[in-house]
């Protein structure tokens, strides 16, 4: 890919604020934060100390971005690679600096520059296109509802699975992969949600939990995303969106 100067540095200064500058700043590399991390618990290396996520982002800016495409391939590697962004480091650290947040805007600058990973940029490509990320139809994922309900309702007769019902209290959503390739955790959620008397919808329009764009630092993608279950949560008049993962 071609190294382009002129988005570096807009998106460095879309994603500069005084917040991030300064917990990059404050960081005494303490090592405290090591033991919040699943990652340093795991493969206790000296790369899996939270605080190390944030030295390609700090380098960034310490060079006002006049920087290789060697050390961007060094951030996106480290942002993507070794960071679930899960917060829990945050905890442990006396200064209470947000490394996610941190690797948040990395990936941020890894997605403008092109760089995302190619099966997460893939997966946000499907999300963008299909509304969901592993591109299942809508036709696909009503089949797949029907025969899932049908199994239950051998246990449950009068088990449901309403589909676009207006003024139900809940809107289910779902990670994909138990759509495509684990039907049976579709079955579970269908079987809990209807033991527990739960009034809820599916949405033939906006049924993906996941955000993609969030993951990928890529944040148009991202609100779009969130917009498109927020639109059919509203037009459903649900009271929640409740998300399994
Ligand atoms: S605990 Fe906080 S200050 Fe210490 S190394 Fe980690 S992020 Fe830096
Ligand atoms: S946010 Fe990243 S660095 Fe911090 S504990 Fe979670 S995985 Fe580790």
């Amino acid at each position: 890919m071609n190294f382009d100067a002129d988005i570096l540095d807009r998106t460095m200064k879309e994603k500069a604020g005084a917040r991030l500058e300064m917990w990059l700043s404050i960081c005494s590399r303490c090592g405290m934060c090591a033991e919040g991390c699943h990652y340093y618990a795991s493969d206790p290396r000296p790369e899996h100390v939270p605080s190390y996520r944030i030295k390609p982002l700090l380098d960034l800016y310490r060079r006002r971005g006049k920087v290789t495409m060697e050390m961007l391939e060094t951030l996106r590697d480290v942002c993507y690679g070794t960071c679930t962004m899960c917060q829990r480091c945050t905890m442990y650290c006396p200064h209470g600096i947000g490394i996610a947040a941190l690797v948040h805007a990395a990936r941020g600058v890894a997605a403008a520059m092109g760089m995302t990973p190619s099966g997460l940029a893939s997966g946000l490509q499907n999300a963008l296109e299909f509304g969901n990320n592993l591109a299942v139809t809508e036709e696909n994922f009503v089949d797949t509802v029907e025969w899932q309900l049908e199994e239950l309702q051998q246990e449950m007769p009068d088990a449901e699975a309403p589909m676009d019902r207006e003024g139900a209290e809940y809107l289910l959503t779902f990670h994909p992969r138990d759509i495509k390739f684990y039907p049976q955790n579709l079955y579970n959620y269908l079987k809990l949600y209807n033991a527990a008397g739960v009034d809820f919808t599916l949405s033939t329009r906006a049924w993906d939990s996941t955000n993609l764009g969030l993951f990928a630092g890529d944040v148009p993608a991202a609100s779009r995303l969130a917009g498109n279950v927020i639109a059919a949560a509203e037009a459903l008049k649900v009271r929640a969106v409740i998300t399994a993962e």
